[in-house]
């Protein structure tokens, strides 16, 4: 390997990063850039051979873990015996059906059909031509319009960034485009009134929604998109009675449900998907992350019965289906996506989320529950985030300048830990890799802890903090 140094310089000089501040970046205020060379299991290494614990699976993503030999076998297999074909006009490899039979089968809802994109984002995008080609065809011209969530994530391209509810993916950037709205957030913690219950507050976040479909006129209202579990907006799992309530609006009004489960797929909650745990029956579900486990970039938009069988029987009139990417379905991410899917179903990793994970959720409450600034601690399976506040009592929040999850998470890296400092709040994410055992776990657990401990005393010091 070149030399550390110039590798660094290089990347200084020609890459933009994504959420980086550029100009910190650029003029080496923020550092040089972590150049990571390896990894194995739950961790990552990087070119001075620290190594971390990644307690975040890349990007919610490496649920098998790292260096799966398995995997980058069968990722080379398929480049040797065909790097790439297309799937238009009905080409096909046996890995994509082999991969496409498996999906139809274990996906929730209805599933009939498979498409293929190469991540979360373009997955969404699909889903939003899906909604508006399923009701032209069906002669509902006006009904277009589709709900999101405030919080809610589903990408950043043009309207799947618009679906996403948060302001800073939207600033300066033109979105959200018109004709995709919004809808208040399940986070019982910050969105319930006082003395208010979990299932008080899922009902009235229903008749939100349903007051918001009633004003906008139901017959322009296309679909809902959703995560089961809010992932980047927080890592909130559904207050109780919230998808029962929600589906009940939905089915009234002949409103499409696009389940995202980029995040939540193939074992994070404890279970298969998301939609399995909360009882949701989604028209569309979306696919991405968990998929490949981040080997290969590869998503799906999974179409269920009702919302084909309109295509299929308006094929005649309106010809051939108009949409597809030149790597559509490309037999290299097939063959990794296949490989994975094996080691998923070998390892039970659903069944070993929710073992594990009830372990991490414990573990966490138990370490950080009688702290001070831990004003929530939450989660399910093998997603968990701490959101930490001023006071407990009055929930207030710390300054935004002091910046304490940012700094929890820094004070947690330079342990050796990887967890992510999310937005909305003070708020400290986790999403290790499914394969993570409980005496990791435990060593995750305490890591966290002592770094949140470090800052508690550095605030202490700092009297502009209380
Ligand atoms: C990450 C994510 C996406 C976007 O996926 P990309 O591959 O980054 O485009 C969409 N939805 C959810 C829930 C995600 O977590």
């Amino acid at each position: 390997m070149i030399d550390i140094k110039t590798i660094a310089e290089r990347d200084r000089s020609s890459v933009l990063h994504p959420f980086t501040q550029l100009k910190d970046f650029a003029s080496g205020k923020l550092g040089d850039p972590t150049i990571v060379t390896g990894g194995k299991g739950i961790s990552i290494r990087d070119a001075e051979g620290r190594t971390y614990i990644d307690g975040f699976a890349g990007l919610y993503c490496v649920n098998i873990g790292y260096g799966r030999t398995e995997v980058a076998e069968a990722i080379a297999r398929q480049a040797y015996q065909l790097a790439y074909y297309h799937t238009y006009a009905a080409h096909t490899t046996e890995e994509l059906a082999k991969l496409s039979h498996r999906l139809v089968q274990m996906a929730p809802g209805n599933a009939s059909k498979v498409f293929y994109g190469l991540s979360g984002s373009d997955a969404n995008e699909t889903q939003a031509k899906l909604v508006w080609y399923y009701n032209n065809l069906r002669g509902q011209p006006k009904k277009k319009k589709i709900i999101s969530r405030e919080r809610g994530y589903h990408g950043c391209s043009v309207i799947s960034g618009s679906m996403t509810g948060m302001s800073f993916y939207h600033d300066q950037m033109d979105l959200p485009f018109p004709g995709i709205l919004h809808t208040g957030t399940p986070h019982h913690y910050w969105g319930a009134e006082h003395g208010e219950s979990e299932e008080a507050f899922s009902r009235r976040r229903a008749a939100e929604l349903e007051e918001l479909i009633v004003r906008e006129g139901a017959e322009t209202v296309g679909a809902f998109i959703a995560e089961p579990v809010l992932g980047t907006g927080g890592i909130t799992p559904p207050p109780s009675g919230y998808w029962r309530e929600i589906q009940a609006v939905l089915r009234r009004y002949d409103v499409l449900l696009i389940a995202d489960e980029v995040i939540c797929g193939f074992g994070r909650t404890g279970a298969d998907f998301g939609s399995t745990l909360y009882g949701m029956e989604p028209d569309l579900v979306t696919v991405a992350k968990g998929l490949t486990s981040g080997y290969m970039p590869l998503s799906a938009a999974i179409v269920g019965e009702k919302v084909y069988s309109v295509m299929e029987g308006a094929a005649d009139r309106v010809g051939a289906f108009s949409h597809g990417y030149t790597y559509s379905g490309h037999p290299i991410a097939a063959a990794a996506a296949n490989a994975v899917l094996d080691i998923v179903e070998k390892e039970q990793l659903s069944n070993r989320a929710r073992v594990v994970g009830a372990h991490f959720q414990k573990r966490l409450k138990e370490r950080f529950a009688q702290l001070e600034i831990a004003g929530e601690v939450r989660g399910v399976g093998l997603l968990g985030a701490i959101e930490f506040v001023a006071d407990r009592h009055t929930k207030r929040r710390f300054d935004a300048q002091l910046k304490v999850g940012a700094r929890i998470s820094k004070a947690a890296r330079e342990r050796g830990l990887i967890a992510r400092a999310m937005p909305h709040g003070d708020i400290l994410g986790f999403a290790p890799p499914l394969v993570v055992s409980e005496g990791e776990i435990d060593e995750i657990v305490e890591l966290a802890y002592q770094a949140t401990r470090q800052v508690i005393d550095e605030l202490a010091r700092e009297p502009a903090s209380v």
